[in-house]
């Protein structure tokens, strides 16, 4: 009765569902936990009309223009550049740190100063990473490097992973680098916007086909099992290809053990009154025990009296508890989850996508690209 099950309804599993069904005109069946679609990226209008990203914000940005150009098949857009500021020793002040930043942290003389060795190093318009900044000899260098690790990185990154920053793999801190320019945009591509009426309207329209089936509220285990190397759906063998989008520890079992995840607790509020903060999201690397604080209505307009935002408060994820948002990016664990790859090669009909089974940390247009690859390259 299908050709493909696939296990989860985030960007991998309905990308490549999209694909199979409107491409190849073959049958698919999403198997789904969660009582909605859309994964991570879902997101609902609230009874003051303001449309809430529930898992947490989710900014589209990329500078692939296939994946813009296949996003846009299912939406609209609101041009939009996301800025963020981040909250320190009592004022709010641009982030990425750059050359803007260190005029509004220090007295003038001094961040000309900076700004000088910084252009005599790198070219206008770079990027560094903390890491290599902290690398510098120079003792002015060496003192901005030490100031944005200390104010910006350390606690934001203890409080996020648990970890130091040189604990976790050099990319992770690499996301958010020291620019040397005076852009405050917290991303730089070339193709920045949100869909104009939220990421679920992307999702229902992506999956609205006759060729595919969704069953929510069900966990994959209770229909579709792997068994020696094969897997067995209502029972019965399963001839076709099974694209798994979920943790792959817990497909195995968790033979080889758990793969370390972070988990949020994800507070909302509704705050009686027009605006709370200056732009969606203020980071808080020192102080509270949030790592930041997001509002909506700076990403989706809405018409309210009131606004609505959200904490994120971070912690280690537990089997059957909460959510697991982010793998943890270590080389211990890196090994662990190879252990699990290489097991996963030997079930020929299995193909792994997405942040959870491939245990990486994609962005979603990292998601919908690998998806597309996976769908050329080992479906079609
Ligand atoms: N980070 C930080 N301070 C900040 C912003 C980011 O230390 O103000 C570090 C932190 O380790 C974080 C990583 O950079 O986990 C990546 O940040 P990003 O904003 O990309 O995280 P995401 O939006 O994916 O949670």
């Amino acid at each position: 009765m299908f050709d493909y099950v696939i296990i989860g309804a985030g960007f991998a599993g309905s990308v490549i569902a999209e694909r199979i069904a409107t491409q190849v005109n073959k049958k698919v069946l999403i198997i789904e936990k969660r009582n909605h679609i859309g994964g991570n990226c879902y997101d609902y209008k609230d009874e003051n009309n303001i449309i809430i990203h529930k898992y947490g914000p989710h900014l589209f940005h990329t500078n692939n223009k296939e994946v813009f150009d296949y996003l846009s098949n299912f939406t609209d857009w609101r041009f939009y550049q996301h800025r963020v500021l981040a909250f320190i020793d009592g004022k709010n002040v641009s982030i990425p740190f750059n050359l803007n930043t260190l005029y509004e942290v220090f007295p003038k003389t001094i961040a000309e100063k900076l700004e000088n060795k910084l252009l005599g190093k790198y070219k206008y318009n770079s990027k560094i990473s903390i890491l290599s900044l902290l690398k510098e000899k120079d003792d002015d260098l060496k003192f901005i490097a030490n100031y944005v690790y200390e104010k910006v990185f350390k606690n934001y990154t203890a409080k996020q992973w648990g970890l130091k920053p040189e604990e976790i793999d050099a990319q992770v801190t690499a996301r958010v680098p020291f620019y040397i320019s005076r852009d405050n945009r917290y991303f730089t591509d070339k193709y920045q916007a949100i869909p104009k009426k939220g990421y679920t309207k992307i999702f229902e329209k992506m999956l609205n086909h006759p060729n595919i089936k969704i069953m929510l509220n069900t966990d994959f285990k209770e229909v579709c099992q792997l068994k020696d190397d094969e897997f067995y759906l209502f029972g019965q063998k399963f001839e076709g290809k099974v694209i798994f989008t979920g943790m792959i520890d817990e497909l195995f079992n968790y033979k080889f053990g758990e793969l370390p995840y972070r988990s949020l607790d994800l507070k909302l509020e509704t705050v009686d009154k027009e605006w709370f903060q200056k732009v969606a999201t203020v980071n808080y690397p020192n102080d509270y025990d949030f790592t930041r604080i997001t509002e909506f209505k700076h990403i989706h307009p809405a018409n309210s009296k009131r606004t609505v935002i959200l904490k994120e408060f971070p912690k280690p994820y537990e089997i059957g508890k909460n959510i697991p948002y982010y793998p943890v990016f270590t080389k211990e664990n890196r090994e662990l989850y190879n252990k699990y790859k290489k097991m996963a090669e030997k079930t020929k009909s299995l193909i792994l996508v997405g942040r959870l089974a491939e245990y990486r940390y994609y962005d979603m247009d990292d998601v919908i690209k690998m998806a597309l690859k996976v769908f050329e390259e080992k479906v079609k």
